[in-house]
């Protein structure tokens, strides 16, 4: 079965494969394809922007979309920057600037309120509408500097604080185990093997 996973983003089309390793379907990310458009996203929450992105995909190529909305919430920001974390310092900044405002955001504040959040959606849609959603978080506190060139986006400052590391440090498959992305696609897995029963079981097959 051929699965759309509707994003450029590599680091998490990287974990995205590596999360649903094993089940028999074919991933292809929109880098995979020229001419693409893009789609807005306008949405006003994780969930409908993801919707939004699996709807759209699912429709331009006929075929099983999935699509990843998430992002960073920083307690002391009032959960900012949420579903703008990919373009906090503008809208093509690139990872590393959006770590610097953040990091000068947070420029005197302690240790003890730098509480912070990852959050995931994932949205599968299939060209015939059906739609599911799962989702998942994560907690920790943003540092004072980066450490770690593991991972991507906000991964070099998120400190895990019962690990006493950074997302950055942690290998792909340790920070599937933990991670916000990793939650929702442990769900998402049993989702796509269900789906996967229903296919094949309506199935019908001729023979001559
Ligand atoms: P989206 O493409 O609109 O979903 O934006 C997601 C943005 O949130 C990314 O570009 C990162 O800045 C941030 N983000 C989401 N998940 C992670 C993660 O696992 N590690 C670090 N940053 C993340």
């Amino acid at each position: 079965m051929e699965i759309i996973v509707a994003t450029k983003n590599q680091g998490k089309l990287r974990e995205i494969r590596s999360a649903l390793k094993g089940l028999q379907v074919h991933l292809h990310g929109l880098n995979d394809f020229q001419n693409v458009p893009e789609v807005d996203e306008d949405g006003k929450s994780f969930a409908e922007n993801g919707l939004k992105k699996a709807r759209f995909y699912s429709q331009f190529f006929g075929k099983l979309t999935i699509a990843d909305d998430s992002g960073l919430e920083v307690d002391a920001l009032g959960g900012t920057p949420g579903i703008y974390s990919a373009r906090y310092a503008g809208i093509r900044a690139s990872d590393q600037e959006n770590r610097k405002k953040l990091l000068k955001e947070l420029e005197g504040v302690p240790i003890s309120r730098r509480g912070a959040g990852f959050k995931c959606v994932m949205a599968m849609v299939s060209p015939d509408g059906r739609e599911a959603l799962t989702e998942g978080s994560c907690r920790g506190r943003i540092g004072f500097k980066e450490v770690g060139k593991r991972g991507f986006g906000y991964d070099p400052i998120f400190i895990l604080t019962r690990h006493g590391k950074t997302m950055a440090q942690l290998s792909l498959e340790e920070k599937n185990r933990i991670s916000h992305r990793g939650k929702a696609l442990r769900k998402l897995r049993k989702i796509i093997t269900k789906f996967q029963a229903i296919f094949y079981d309506g199935c019908v097959t001729y023979e001559r």
